[in-house]
């Protein structure tokens, strides 16, 4: 496998960004390009083994708090059932596959709307779906055969970012959509002020994190993969105050500690805040 050749363009050189223990090898940009990707040289490595030794590195690096992960899970409900009441100014309904569907989040809201099917790589999270009585399958595509199309959406939520090639995935979800289908991607967005002034501390250099694109790199890439991009914007979602703090750690371990236990003593760990950072992009395109 050739690690260092560029997704997107299929050009072989690559200037070197920075390196950071939060990601699994160099971050480096394609001359020919500019498509940012982490360059992961070494063993292919099973996926599963992979999501186990990546989680244990986000927590060596402190990156996530457990227990505030598990006790966001309402939150995590109501960011799911915005995207889908976004989702419906596009689509009234039909099939909808969720590519990369985690615990299922997504797909419990959308099921009232839409005929639902999640894919997910990591096993844990795709059982605790099906526990959930979610219809989903373990793997990734293209190595999973979906047989269960054509569908009416197909939803990447950060999950193109983690994929060994997104040129790939896209390519299938164009074969999986309907004529006229619609797709939609949400996706780090690298050219933004926080990466300029923060660099390795950007909160989205985390360990399974492989591309980052750009505006201009994501359009590209969609439409060479047969889409027409139809709406494009930068979204924040809900979390609550107690995650926004912990968060804040990846910036800045002190802080984060401050904020927490003023957000505790106030009361106020419980409150929904969105923000919108400007370093997320939702994208909805076009079969
Ligand atoms: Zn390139």
């Amino acid at each position: 496998m050739d690690f260092d050749r560029c997704d997107l363009c299929g050009a072989h050189a690559t200037d070197f960004i920075l390196s950071t223990p939060r990601l699994e090898g160099p971050l480096v940009r394609c001359r020919e390009c500019s498509l940012y990707f982490v360059s992961v040289n070494g063993a292919k490595t099973e996926a599963s083994d992979l999501m186990d030794r990546l989680s244990e590195r986000a927590l060596e690096l402190d990156l996530v708090d457990p227990n505030v992960e598990q006790r966001e899970r309402p939150w995590r409900e109501l960011a799911a059932r915005e995207r889908v009441e976004d989702l419906l100014r596009f689509v009234k309904g039909g099939k909808l596959l969720e590519v990369g569907s985690s615990t299922g989040e997504l797909l419990l809201a959308a099921q009232g709307y839409f005929d639902i099917l999640g894919i997910e790589a990591d096993r844990a999270s795709s059982d605790v779906a099906r526990n959930r009585g979610v219809d989903c399958l373990t793997g990734s595509i293209p190595e999973l055969q979906i047989d269960r199309g054509p569908f009416d959406v197909i939803a990447l939520y950060h999950t193109i970012e983690h994929v060994p090639s997104p040129r790939k995935v896209l390519t299938e979800a164009h074969r999986l959509l309907k004529h006229d289908g619609c797709l939609v991607l949400e996706t780090p967005k690298i050219d933004n002020v926080w990466f300029r002034v923060l660099g390795p501390r950007w909160r989205q250099f985390i360990p399974d994190h492989r591309y980052f694109f750009s505006k201009e790199t994501i359009l590209r890439l969609l439409r060479e993969s047969g889409f027409e991009v139809k709406d494009m914007r930068s979204v924040g979602k809900a979390m609550s105050a107690r995650l926004f703090a912990s968060r804040l750690g990846r910036y800045h371990r002190g802080l984060g500690h401050v904020v927490t236990r003023a957000s505790y003593r106030l009361g106020i760990e419980d409150r929904t805040l969105r923000l919108n950072l400007g370093d997320v992009m939702r994208v909805y395109a076009r079969k």
